[in-house]
C-alpha cells in the first residue's frame, strides 16, 4: 500500500515535470540525465518473484535504479557503463528481515546490511526514548547506504498492563492512538493478542472492537497492521479485525479452518522460529504449522523476532530461520520469495523493493554458488548494493 506522504510526493513530481514541460521553449529535452550506470554481467538472475532463475543474466542500476534485468541477449547496457563480470554467481535482491528489534541501533543497521539484509521491519519500540527522535533516527539513517533501511512499526499496541508498549482502554481511544502513531510518521501499526509470556498468563488483551478501530483507522490511511500472536485461538479475533499479517507462528496447532481464513483473507505469516528456540518452545509444532500453511497456499515472509543478546539471533541472512522454513517443506524458491517479495509486502514497501524489476530501488546481494541447490550459498556473499551503492564488494574485478 502506498502511504499518502509518497504518493504525494509524487504528484509533486509529477506536476514539477509537467509545469517544467510546458514552461519549457526548447524544442528539444534530454530525458535521459547523466547517471552513471553499473552493470552486472555473468550472473545467474533469481529476481524475487518466484520466476525461473535467468541463466547468462545482465542486472543493469543507473543512479539508485534497476534499469534493466534478464537474459544477456536481450539487455542494452549503456554506453559509458562500469561493467562488474560477478563470475557466474547469483544475483539476487537484498533480503528483508520483517520481525526485528533494537534497528534504532547503527551498528545494528550496519550489520544487518554488510550481511545481505538491506531493509529491516522493527516490529515494536523496546525503548524510553522518545518515538520522534528514534523516527528522526530512522530518517537520517536512511540516507546512509551502510546502513539497513529501517521500517518502523512504533510501538505495539495492547492494553494497561497488557504485552505491548501503547497502551488503550477504549475503541475510541484505540482510534486515536492509532491516529497519533501514524501522526508521529510510523510505517505501520503493530497490534498484539497475548495471554502471557515468561510464566506468566491471563494477561489483559485489546478487545474485538479495540482490534477493529485499530486496524480501521490505519486502512483509512493506507497502513498496514501487523498482528502479534504466540497462541493459535488468538490468530482468528486479528483475522476478523482484518490484520495484514501475523507476526509469529503459534507453538500450539492452528486448526486447518484458521489456516484457510488466513488464506482466504491472504493474511501473510511471518514464523519467526528463531524467537521460538531461544525460549525454550516446541519448533517441531511450529513446523508443522508452518508446513500445512504452505501446503494450503499460504504467503511466508521472513523475520527472526531479533531481540539482541549474543549468539541469540543471527545479524546478516538468518539462516536457523531459513532451516526451519526448509523443514516445513517451502522450497527454496519459495524461501528467497518469503525473504524479499513477501517481507517488502508485509512492510508495506513492495511498490519500491523486494524485487528486481525496472524501476525499483537497487537492493541486491550477490552470492557465490546456487541457493536453489544449497540454501548455504545465501552466505557466500560476494557483493551487497544497497539503493545504488556498492557496499560490500568480496572480489570481483571492476572493469571500465
Ligand atoms: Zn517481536
Amino acid at each position: 500500500m502506498n502511504q499518502p506522504p509518497k504518493f504525494g510526493f509524487y504528484i509533486s513530481i509529477a506536476l514539477a515535470a509537467f509545469i517544467g514541460l510546458t514552461g519549457c521553449a526548447a524544442p528539444t529535452l534530454d530525458p535521459t540525465p547523466a547517471v552513471p550506470a553499473l552493470a552486472l554481467v555473468n550472473g545467474v538472475l533469481i529476481d524475487g518473484t518466484g520466476a525461473a532463475p535467468v541463466p547468462d543474466a545482465v542486472l543493469v542500476i543507473q543512479g539508485n535504479r534497476i534499469a534493466a534485468a534478464g537474459p544477456r541477449s536481450e539487455v542494452t547496457i549503456p554506453a559509458g557503463a562500469t561493467i562488474m563480470d560477478v563470475g557466474g554467481a547469483t544475483i539476487l535482491p537484498g533480503f528483508i528481515n520483517a520481525h526485528v528489534h533494537f534497528a534504532y541501533n547503527e551498528e545494528n543497521l550496519a550489520a544487518w546490511a554488510q550481511g545481505g539484509v538491506t531493509t529491516v521491519r522493527d516490529e515494536g519500540i523496546i525503548s524510553t526514548e522518545p518515538i520522534t527522535g528514534l523516527l528522526a533516527l530512522r530518517d537520517t539513517t536512511g540516507q546512509n547506504p551502510r546502513l539497513a533501511r529501517l521500517v518502523s512499526a512504533g510501538y505495539m499496541m495492547t492494553v494497561p498492563n497488557g504485552y505491548g508498549e501503547l497502551f488503550v482502554s477504549t475503541p475510541e481511544e484505540a482510534r486515536q492512538k492509532t491516529l497519533d502513531e501514524i501522526g508521529w510518521g510510523v510505517d505501520l501499526i503493530k497490534v498484539s493478542l497475548e495471554d502471557g509470556y515468561a510464566g506468566r498468563s491471563g494477561l489483559p488483551k485489546l478487545t474485538d472492537e479495540e482490534l477493529l478501530a485499530i486496524v480501521t483507522a490505519a486502512h483509512e490511511r493506507g497502513m498496514l497492521v501487523s498482528g502479534h500472536i504466540t497462541q493459535a485461538r488468538f490468530i482468528s479475533p486479528l483475522l476478523a479485525a482484518g490484520v495484514d499479517d501475523i507476526a509469529h507462528v503459534a507453538y500450539d496447532r492452528i486448526p486447518d479452518e484458521v489456516i484457510e481464513q488466513m488464506i482466504a483473507q491472504n493474511t501473510y505469516l511471518v514464523p519467526t522460529f528463531t524467537v521460538f528456540r531461544n525460549y525454550g518452545a516446541p519448533i517441531a509444532a511450529c513446523v508443522d504449522n508452518l508446513r500445512r500453511f504452505v501446503a494450503a497456499g499460504g504467503n511466508v515472509a521472513l523475520g527472526n523476532d531479533y531481540g539482541g543478546g549474543p549468539g541469540k539471533f543471527e545479524l546478516g541472512i538468518p539462516m536457523y530461520e531459513i532451516g526451519q522454513m526448509s523443514k516445513a517443506g517451502m522450497t527454496a524458491m519459495q524461501i528467497i520469495v518469503a525473504s524479499t517479495r513477501n517481507a517488502a509486502h508485509v512492510s508495506g514497501i513492495e511498490d519500491e523493493l523486494g524485487t528486481l524489476e525496472i524501476g525499483k530501488a537497487a537492493d541486491v546481494l550477490v552470492v557465490n554458488g546456487d541457493p536453489l541447490q544449497n540454501l548455504d550459498a545465501l552466505q557466500q556473499i560476494r557483493l551487497v548494493i544497497h539503493n545504488g551503492v556498492l557496499i560490500r564488494d568480496e572480489n570481483s574485478p571492476v572493469q571500465k
